[in-house]
Protein backbone atom coordinates (compact mmCIF):
# COMPACT_ATOMS: atom_id res chain seq x y z
CA UNK A 1 0.00 0.00 0.00
CA UNK A 2 2.63 2.75 0.97
CA UNK A 3 4.31 1.89 -2.20
CA UNK A 4 1.17 3.48 -4.13
CA UNK A 5 1.25 6.22 -1.94
CA UNK A 6 5.10 7.19 -2.61
CA UNK A 7 4.57 6.96 -6.43
CA UNK A 8 2.31 9.64 -6.25
CA UNK A 9 3.53 12.95 -6.06
CA UNK A 10 6.19 12.07 -8.71
CA UNK A 11 3.04 10.55 -11.03
CA UNK A 12 1.20 13.56 -10.76
CA UNK A 13 3.60 16.49 -10.68
CA UNK A 14 4.80 15.21 -13.99
CA UNK A 15 1.48 15.10 -15.33
CA UNK A 16 -0.07 18.23 -14.14
CA UNK A 17 3.30 20.00 -16.13
CA UNK A 18 1.78 18.81 -19.34
CA UNK A 19 -1.92 18.42 -18.58
CA UNK A 20 -2.81 21.88 -16.22
CA UNK A 21 -5.90 23.48 -17.22
CA UNK A 22 -5.16 27.33 -17.47
CA UNK A 23 -7.82 29.03 -14.54
CA UNK A 24 -7.77 32.86 -13.51
CA UNK A 25 -6.24 31.65 -10.12
CA UNK A 26 -3.56 29.56 -11.88
CA UNK A 27 -0.28 31.36 -11.49
CA UNK A 28 -1.23 32.98 -8.63
CA UNK A 29 1.12 32.38 -5.31
CA UNK A 30 -1.18 35.18 -3.68
CA UNK A 31 -2.70 33.09 -0.62
CA UNK A 32 -5.58 35.75 -0.48
CA UNK A 33 -6.61 34.87 -4.41
CA UNK A 34 -5.90 30.98 -3.43
CA UNK A 35 -7.99 31.33 -0.74
CA UNK A 36 -10.94 32.94 -2.59
CA UNK A 37 -10.98 30.92 -5.66
CA UNK A 38 -10.94 27.89 -3.43
CA UNK A 39 -13.72 29.01 -1.29
CA UNK A 40 -15.71 29.71 -4.49
CA UNK A 41 -15.05 26.47 -5.97
CA UNK A 42 -16.29 24.06 -3.08
CA UNK A 43 -19.77 25.07 -4.50
CA UNK A 44 -19.41 25.57 -8.02
CA UNK A 45 -17.91 24.45 -11.24
CA UNK A 46 -15.16 25.93 -12.65
CA UNK A 47 -16.36 27.56 -15.55
CA UNK A 48 -19.17 29.27 -13.79
CA UNK A 49 -16.77 30.56 -10.85
CA UNK A 50 -14.81 32.38 -13.45
CA UNK A 51 -16.63 35.47 -13.93
CA UNK A 52 -17.27 35.70 -10.58
CA UNK A 53 -13.49 35.24 -9.37
CA UNK A 54 -12.57 38.17 -11.60
CA UNK A 55 -15.62 40.39 -9.96
CA UNK A 56 -14.87 39.51 -6.73
CA UNK A 57 -11.31 39.96 -6.75
CA UNK A 58 -11.05 43.31 -8.63
CA UNK A 59 -13.46 44.78 -6.14
CA UNK A 60 -11.99 43.40 -3.17
CA UNK A 61 -8.18 42.66 -4.05
CA UNK A 62 -6.57 41.60 -0.89
CA UNK A 63 -7.98 41.08 3.09
CA UNK A 64 -8.19 44.40 4.11
CA UNK A 65 -11.09 45.21 1.23
CA UNK A 66 -12.50 42.06 2.09
CA UNK A 67 -12.77 42.98 6.20
CA UNK A 68 -13.75 46.88 4.94
CA UNK A 69 -16.22 45.42 2.61
CA UNK A 70 -20.14 46.38 3.66
CA UNK A 71 -22.29 43.62 4.19
CA UNK A 72 -24.78 44.30 1.47
CA UNK A 73 -21.84 44.67 -0.95
CA UNK A 74 -20.43 41.54 -0.02
CA UNK A 75 -23.43 39.46 -0.72
CA UNK A 76 -24.14 41.33 -4.20
CA UNK A 77 -20.37 39.72 -5.24
CA UNK A 78 -21.89 36.49 -3.60
CA UNK A 79 -25.04 36.54 -5.21
CA UNK A 80 -25.91 33.12 -7.42
CA UNK A 81 -22.91 31.17 -5.85
CA UNK A 82 -24.80 30.02 -2.68
CA UNK A 83 -23.99 29.02 0.43
CA UNK A 84 -23.62 32.57 1.72
CA UNK A 85 -22.34 31.57 5.09
CA UNK A 86 -19.17 31.14 3.23
CA UNK A 87 -18.83 34.54 2.24
CA UNK A 88 -19.37 35.44 6.04
CA UNK A 89 -16.65 33.28 7.28
CA UNK A 90 -14.22 34.86 4.73
CA UNK A 91 -15.27 38.22 5.63
CA UNK A 92 -15.30 36.90 9.36
CA UNK A 93 -11.69 35.77 9.13
CA UNK A 94 -10.46 38.86 7.62
CA UNK A 95 -11.41 41.34 10.15
CA UNK A 96 -9.73 38.50 12.49
CA UNK A 97 -6.57 39.23 10.16
CA UNK A 98 -6.89 42.74 10.26
CA UNK A 99 -7.36 43.17 13.97
CA UNK A 100 -3.78 41.27 14.69
CA UNK A 101 -1.54 42.49 11.95
CA UNK A 102 -2.58 45.70 10.70
CA UNK A 103 -0.92 47.74 13.09
CA UNK A 104 2.29 45.84 12.20
CA UNK A 105 1.45 45.97 8.20
CA UNK A 106 -0.57 44.28 5.89
CA UNK A 107 -2.65 41.78 6.45
CA UNK A 108 -1.68 38.02 5.32
CA UNK A 109 -3.36 34.67 5.79
CA UNK A 110 -0.55 32.71 7.93
CA UNK A 111 1.38 29.85 5.99
CA UNK A 112 1.04 27.59 8.72
CA UNK A 113 -2.24 25.25 8.13
CA UNK A 114 -2.96 24.86 11.92
CA UNK A 115 -3.23 28.43 12.50
CA UNK A 116 -5.02 28.72 8.92
CA UNK A 117 -7.70 26.14 10.33
CA UNK A 118 -8.38 28.05 13.26
CA UNK A 119 -9.53 30.97 10.94
CA UNK A 120 -13.82 31.10 10.61
CA UNK A 121 -14.66 28.51 7.63
CA UNK A 122 -11.27 26.88 7.01
CA UNK A 123 -11.16 23.71 6.90
CA UNK A 124 -8.49 20.79 6.47
CA UNK A 125 -8.91 20.96 2.63
CA UNK A 126 -9.02 24.90 2.23
CA UNK A 127 -5.96 25.15 4.71
CA UNK A 128 -4.05 22.52 3.16
CA UNK A 129 -4.76 24.15 -0.58
CA UNK A 130 -3.12 27.72 0.46
CA UNK A 131 -0.69 26.75 2.04
CA UNK A 132 0.64 24.47 -0.15
CA UNK A 133 0.05 26.62 -3.18
CA UNK A 134 0.56 29.98 -1.77
CA UNK A 135 3.61 28.70 0.55
CA UNK A 136 4.51 25.42 -0.75
CA UNK A 137 4.39 23.83 2.18
CA UNK A 138 4.10 19.97 1.71
CA UNK A 139 0.29 19.28 3.15
CA UNK A 140 -2.65 17.63 1.18
CA UNK A 141 -5.71 19.41 0.05
CA UNK A 142 -8.32 16.11 0.79
CA UNK A 143 -11.72 16.38 -0.84
CA UNK A 144 -13.96 14.31 -2.81
CA UNK A 145 -11.99 14.77 -5.73
CA UNK A 146 -9.31 13.25 -3.97
CA UNK A 147 -11.05 11.08 -2.06
CA UNK A 148 -12.67 9.58 -5.34
CA UNK A 149 -9.23 8.63 -7.01
CA UNK A 150 -7.83 7.03 -4.06
CA UNK A 151 -10.99 4.55 -3.56
CA UNK A 152 -10.22 3.82 -6.93
CA UNK A 153 -6.61 3.45 -7.00
CA UNK A 154 -7.54 0.98 -4.18
CA UNK A 155 -10.53 -0.38 -4.87
CA UNK A 156 -11.53 1.00 -1.13
CA UNK A 157 -14.90 -0.53 0.28
CA UNK A 158 -15.23 1.63 3.08
CA UNK A 159 -17.62 4.54 3.34
CA UNK A 160 -16.03 7.34 1.70
CA UNK A 161 -18.11 9.66 3.85
CA UNK A 162 -16.59 8.45 6.84
CA UNK A 163 -14.20 10.93 8.94
CA UNK A 164 -12.29 8.15 9.54
CA UNK A 165 -11.33 7.39 5.77
CA UNK A 166 -10.10 11.20 5.09
CA UNK A 167 -8.28 11.25 8.20
CA UNK A 168 -6.07 7.90 6.76
CA UNK A 169 -6.34 9.57 3.35
CA UNK A 170 -4.55 12.73 4.45
CA UNK A 171 -1.89 11.10 6.94
CA UNK A 172 -0.79 8.90 4.12
CA UNK A 173 -0.60 11.99 1.10
CA UNK A 174 0.90 13.83 4.12
CA UNK A 175 3.78 11.06 5.00
CA UNK A 176 4.33 10.77 0.86
CA UNK A 177 4.65 14.71 0.25
CA UNK A 178 7.71 15.37 2.33
CA UNK A 179 10.18 14.53 -0.32
CA UNK A 180 8.02 16.57 -3.02
CA UNK A 181 9.48 20.00 -3.88
CA UNK A 182 6.21 21.16 -5.39
CA UNK A 183 3.21 20.44 -3.32
CA UNK A 184 0.94 22.85 -4.24
CA UNK A 185 1.15 21.36 -8.16
CA UNK A 186 0.39 18.08 -6.62
CA UNK A 187 -2.90 19.12 -4.95
CA UNK A 188 -3.84 21.07 -8.06
CA UNK A 189 -2.80 17.70 -9.92
CA UNK A 190 -5.14 15.55 -8.19
CA UNK A 191 -8.20 18.53 -8.68
CA UNK A 192 -7.43 18.71 -12.49
CA UNK A 193 -7.01 14.69 -12.76
CA UNK A 194 -10.35 14.84 -10.59
CA UNK A 195 -12.18 16.92 -12.73
CA UNK A 196 -10.93 15.94 -15.70
CA UNK A 197 -10.10 12.40 -16.39
CA UNK A 198 -10.53 10.13 -13.38
CA UNK A 199 -15.01 11.80 -13.33
CA UNK A 200 -17.36 11.49 -10.73
CA UNK A 201 -20.51 9.20 -11.71
CA UNK A 202 -19.43 8.23 -15.31
CA UNK A 203 -16.70 6.22 -16.95
CA UNK A 204 -13.59 7.85 -16.28
CA UNK A 205 -11.39 8.15 -18.90
CA UNK A 206 -8.59 5.63 -17.88
CA UNK A 207 -6.88 5.84 -20.96
CA UNK A 208 -5.85 9.79 -20.42
CA UNK A 209 -4.60 8.61 -17.02
CA UNK A 210 -1.05 8.69 -15.31
CA UNK A 211 -2.03 6.10 -12.53
CA UNK A 212 -3.70 3.57 -14.40
CA UNK A 213 -1.26 0.92 -13.79
CA UNK A 214 -1.21 1.57 -10.25
CA UNK A 215 -5.29 1.04 -10.13
CA UNK A 216 -7.26 -1.71 -8.76
CA UNK A 217 -10.79 -0.75 -9.98
CA UNK A 218 -9.54 -0.38 -13.18
CA UNK A 219 -7.50 -3.15 -13.11
CA UNK A 220 -11.06 -4.89 -11.89
CA UNK A 221 -12.62 -3.29 -14.58
CA UNK A 222 -15.09 -1.73 -11.89
CA UNK A 223 -14.34 2.00 -12.12
CA UNK A 224 -17.71 3.29 -11.53
CA UNK A 225 -17.98 1.02 -8.27
CA UNK A 226 -16.25 3.18 -6.36
CA UNK A 227 -16.19 5.53 -4.35
CA UNK A 228 -18.75 3.78 -1.87
CA UNK A 229 -20.92 6.12 -0.68
CA UNK A 230 -23.77 5.75 2.01
CA UNK A 231 -27.07 7.41 1.28
CA UNK A 232 -27.21 10.95 1.80
CA UNK A 233 -30.41 11.55 4.08
CA UNK A 234 -33.89 13.01 1.92
CA UNK A 235 -33.80 16.90 2.05
CA UNK A 236 -36.58 17.98 3.82
CA UNK A 237 -39.67 19.60 1.64
CA UNK A 238 -40.90 23.25 2.17
CA UNK A 239 -43.73 24.39 0.06
CA UNK A 240 -44.04 28.47 0.22
CA UNK A 241 -45.86 30.44 -1.75
CA UNK A 242 -44.07 33.61 -3.24
CA UNK A 243 -45.72 37.22 -3.62
CA UNK A 244 -44.43 39.38 -6.36
CA UNK A 245 -45.98 42.30 -5.37
CA UNK A 246 -45.45 45.17 -7.98
CA UNK A 247 -46.49 48.73 -8.18
CA UNK A 248 -45.24 50.32 -11.61
CA UNK A 249 -41.41 50.16 -11.60
CA UNK A 250 -41.41 48.79 -8.24
CA UNK A 251 -41.24 45.78 -6.32
CA UNK A 252 -41.73 44.23 -2.16
CA UNK A 253 -38.74 43.34 -0.71
CA UNK A 254 -38.40 41.80 2.78
CA UNK A 255 -35.18 41.14 4.67
CA UNK A 256 -34.24 37.76 5.51
CA UNK A 257 -33.53 37.41 9.29
CA UNK A 258 -29.76 37.84 10.57
CA UNK A 259 -29.55 34.19 11.68
CA UNK A 260 -30.25 30.75 9.49
CA UNK A 261 -31.07 29.79 5.79
CA UNK A 262 -29.86 32.63 3.42
CA UNK A 263 -29.02 34.94 6.79
CA UNK A 264 -29.89 38.78 5.96
CA UNK A 265 -30.57 38.51 2.23
CA UNK A 266 -33.16 40.18 0.71
CA UNK A 267 -36.44 38.42 -1.00
CA UNK A 268 -39.95 38.13 -2.15
CA UNK A 269 -42.36 38.06 0.35
CA UNK A 270 -43.73 34.64 0.80
CA UNK A 271 -46.24 33.00 2.75
CA UNK A 272 -45.97 29.26 4.14
CA UNK A 273 -47.42 26.24 2.41
CA UNK A 274 -49.20 26.60 -1.19
CA UNK A 275 -51.85 29.38 -0.81
CA UNK A 276 -55.25 30.49 -2.74
CA UNK A 277 -55.84 33.45 -4.89
CA UNK A 278 -57.84 34.63 -2.34
CA UNK A 279 -55.41 33.71 0.98
CA UNK A 280 -53.06 35.66 -0.88
CA UNK A 281 -54.99 38.91 -1.55
CA UNK A 282 -56.15 39.18 2.22
CA UNK A 283 -52.44 38.92 3.05
CA UNK A 284 -51.72 41.95 0.40
CA UNK A 285 -54.63 43.66 2.03
CA UNK A 286 -53.68 42.69 5.53
CA UNK A 287 -49.82 44.01 4.47
CA UNK A 288 -52.00 47.67 3.80
CA UNK A 289 -51.70 47.02 0.07
CA UNK A 290 -54.48 48.29 -2.76
CA UNK A 291 -54.52 45.10 -4.87
CA UNK A 292 -55.56 45.79 -8.61
CA UNK A 293 -54.57 42.53 -10.36
CA UNK A 294 -53.03 39.01 -9.58
CA UNK A 295 -52.02 36.47 -11.84
CA UNK A 296 -50.87 32.85 -10.67
CA UNK A 297 -46.98 31.98 -11.96
CA UNK A 298 -45.23 28.91 -12.66
CA UNK A 299 -44.40 26.40 -9.93
CA UNK A 300 -40.79 26.24 -9.47
CA UNK A 301 -38.40 24.17 -7.05
CA UNK A 302 -34.98 25.15 -5.53
CA UNK A 303 -32.33 22.53 -3.89
CA UNK A 304 -30.73 23.69 -1.22
CA UNK A 305 -28.08 21.00 0.73
CA UNK A 306 -30.52 20.03 3.39
CA UNK A 307 -33.69 21.44 2.36
CA UNK A 308 -36.28 21.57 -1.02
CA UNK A 309 -38.16 24.56 -1.55
CA UNK A 310 -41.53 23.87 -4.02
CA UNK A 311 -42.78 27.01 -4.36
CA UNK A 312 -46.02 28.41 -6.47
CA UNK A 313 -46.59 32.27 -7.17
CA UNK A 314 -48.36 35.08 -7.96
CA UNK A 315 -47.63 38.25 -9.66
CA UNK A 316 -49.82 41.09 -7.84
CA UNK A 317 -50.09 44.61 -9.19
CA UNK A 318 -50.96 47.20 -6.23
CA UNK A 319 -52.20 51.35 -6.88
CA UNK A 320 -50.50 51.69 -3.50
CA UNK A 321 -50.78 51.65 0.08
CA UNK A 322 -54.22 52.38 1.59
CA UNK A 323 -52.31 54.35 4.56
CA UNK A 324 -49.13 56.23 4.52
CA UNK A 325 -48.92 55.71 8.40
CA UNK A 326 -47.93 51.75 8.70
CA UNK A 327 -45.51 52.04 5.52
CA UNK A 328 -42.59 52.83 7.72
CA UNK A 329 -43.01 50.27 10.18
CA UNK A 330 -43.80 47.19 8.34
CA UNK A 331 -41.11 44.88 7.42
CA UNK A 332 -41.21 45.42 3.86
CA UNK A 333 -40.05 47.96 1.08
CA UNK A 334 -40.81 49.01 -1.90
CA UNK A 335 -37.63 48.57 -4.05
CA UNK A 336 -37.24 50.16 -7.77
CA UNK A 337 -36.03 47.24 -9.90
CA UNK A 338 -33.27 48.64 -11.52
CA UNK A 339 -31.85 49.52 -7.95
CA UNK A 340 -32.88 45.82 -6.80
CA UNK A 341 -30.65 44.26 -9.72
CA UNK A 342 -28.03 46.59 -8.93
CA UNK A 343 -27.07 46.86 -5.14
CA UNK A 344 -29.84 44.08 -3.72
CA UNK A 345 -28.39 40.65 -2.51
CA UNK A 346 -31.87 38.10 -3.86
CA UNK A 347 -31.24 34.54 -3.73
CA UNK A 348 -30.96 32.74 -6.84
CA UNK A 349 -34.05 30.21 -5.34
CA UNK A 350 -35.95 33.31 -6.21
CA UNK A 351 -34.57 33.08 -9.59
CA UNK A 352 -37.06 31.47 -11.29
CA UNK A 353 -39.87 34.55 -10.01
CA UNK A 354 -37.23 37.64 -10.36
CA UNK A 355 -37.65 36.58 -14.41
CA UNK A 356 -41.01 38.31 -14.38
CA UNK A 357 -39.77 41.50 -13.56
CA UNK A 358 -37.55 41.92 -16.33
S1 LIG B 1 -7.17 4.54 -13.81
FE1 LIG B 1 -9.19 5.32 -14.12
S2 LIG B 1 -10.28 4.87 -12.22
FE2 LIG B 1 -8.12 4.63 -11.80
S3 LIG B 1 -7.49 6.60 -10.97
FE3 LIG B 1 -7.11 6.66 -13.18
S4 LIG B 1 -8.94 7.53 -14.10
FE4 LIG B 1 -9.44 6.93 -11.98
Amino acid sequence: MKKLYEQLPGRICTWYAQNRRELPWRGTRDPYLVWVSEIMLQQTRVEAVKPYYTRFTEELPDVEALAACPEDRLLKLWEGLGYYSRVRHMQEAARLLVQEQAPEGKAALPDDPAALRRLPGIGSYTAGAIASIAYQIRVPAVDGNVLRILARLQADERDVRKASVKHEAESRLQEALQSCSAPGDFNQGMMDLGAGVCLPKVQPLCEACPLADLCEAHRQEKETSFPVRSKAKDRRIEQRTILLIRDGDRVVLTRRPAKGLLAGLYEFPNLPGFKSRQEVLQTAEAMDLQPLYIRELDRAKHLFSHVEWQMCGYEIRIAGFTSAGTRAAAPWFLAEIEQMEKEYPIPSAYKAYAKYLQ
